[in-house]
């Protein structure tokens, strides 16, 4: 396998996240085993701010003082567009017509129209174009997929997927509606996106509402309900304004139920052992009496930890690296990330007319 070189344009939060992942193998403040990825180096940058040409020197990047500049230095393979969300198309078109393949960050861009028409320049340009979709690489992402495709708690029928902070949304352009702001774009871009990458077959209805606590013009949180066509109803939640997190997944299957509480994948299975044995002992509840309610006790269940599945986030690059020698295909391609597009698309139309709508 020969070098490749990569340039990254935008240096802000997510580009730097990049860099050092890049050529450290940089991961939460430490480093992954193996450290950066092998045959692959960033070597320079543009942001059209001056602290940033500041970092990338300090930082050993070439910082380029064009875009244009970087795009005519043969030197660079693979080009990644990290700014605010409304530039990705222009500057991914930019880089395309420049003969270079190209890496997008989420989300790809504002609508399914604009991305058929970055679709159409990568065709045009024969480069390798692929979007940002690290959060396929999420361990707790995984263990799910994991539980449902195995089977682990029987047939699943219904996922909650949740995402929740306190903070509102951020002040800088995910505030505005121009720059592709709101946590539909920012968030429900990954958390959808693994829906469909989880749940095999169509979605037939969604249905979704916003909330509006601390921005008016973006939704700074957001809950959507798509029903599969196998029936299993997923619902995607984001909040921006919750000061008690509720846990990150929570998986209810015919034969037990999972809750992965966060990131870390701490969390647990419990399921059924014994679905005959009846040990309902009616309990006493606030002003009455239930048996329906009644927790189980130990004889008809069995707490298990949740499956370890490992990942590794530099395969996301490993991939595209051989889709440009054009030994692999890509791993986040195009036609599922324009089913997510569509999908946010009926997300917000369902918003408008507060109504269910029909998706696939
Ligand atoms: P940021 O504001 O920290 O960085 C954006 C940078 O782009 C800034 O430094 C800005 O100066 C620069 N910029 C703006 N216009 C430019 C232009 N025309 N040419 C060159 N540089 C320009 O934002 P961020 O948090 O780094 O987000 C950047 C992108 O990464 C967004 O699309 C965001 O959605 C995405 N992101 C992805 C993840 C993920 O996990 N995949 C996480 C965070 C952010």
């Amino acid at each position: 396998m020969r070098d490749f070189n990569l340039a990254i344009i935008g240096l802000g939060g997510m580009g730097n996240w990049h860099r050092e992942l890049v050529n450290e193998g940089g991961w939460f403040g430490g480093k992954l085993e193996g450290g950066g990825i092998e045959h692959f180096k960033v070597i320079g940058s543009f942001d059209i701010k001056n602290e940033r040409q500041i970092f990338a020197k300090e930082h050993g990047l070439h910082p380029y003082n064009s875009m244009e500049e970087l795009l005519a230095d043969p030197k660079v393979d693979l080009v990644l567009v990290s700014t605010p969300n409304d530039l990705h198309k222009p500057l991914v078109i930019k880089v395309l017509e420049a003969g270079k393949n190209v890496v997008s960050e989420k989300p790809v861009t504002l609508s399914s129209g604009d991305f058929q028409q970055m679709i159409d320049a990568s065709v045009k340009a024969k480069k390798i174009f692929t979007v940002h979709q690290n959060r396929r690489w999420d361990e707790d992402f995984l263990t799910v997929k994991k539980i449902y495709d195995e089977k682990l708690l029987g047939e699943i029928f219904r996922i909650e997927s949740r995402v929740h902070g306190s903070r509102g949304i951020p002040g800088d352009w995910r505030g505005s509606p121009e720059h592709g702001g709101g946590m539909v774009l920012d968030w429900g871009v990954h958390i959808l996106d693994q829906a469909l990458q989880m749940i095999p077959g169509k979605v037939k209805k969604v249905y979704a509402t916003f909330t509006h606590i601390t921005n008016e013009l973006v939704e700074d949180g957001f809950s959507a309900e798509l029903t599969f066509e196998n029936g299993l109803v997923y619902l995607a939640e984001v909040g921006t304004n919750n000061f008690i997190n509720l846990p990150r997944w929570y998986v209810l299957g015919r034969d037990g139920t999972a809750v992965v509480e966060d990131f870390s994948v701490n969390g647990k299975m419990v399921r059924i052992t014994d679905w005959n044995k009846n040990d309902a002992v009616p309990i006493k509840t606030a002003a009455g009496l239930t048996k329906t309610m009644a927790p189980r006790t130990k004889d008809t269940i069995k707490e298990e930890p949740l499956p370890a599945v490992k990942s590794d986030i530099r395969d996301f690059y490993r991939n595209v690296l051989a889709a440009i020698e054009g030994r692999e295909k890509l791993k986040v391609s195009l036609e599922s990330v324009m089913r997510n597009m569509k999908l946010m698309e009926a997300i917000f139309r369902s918003v408008k007319t507060g109504k269910p709508e029909q998706f696939e």
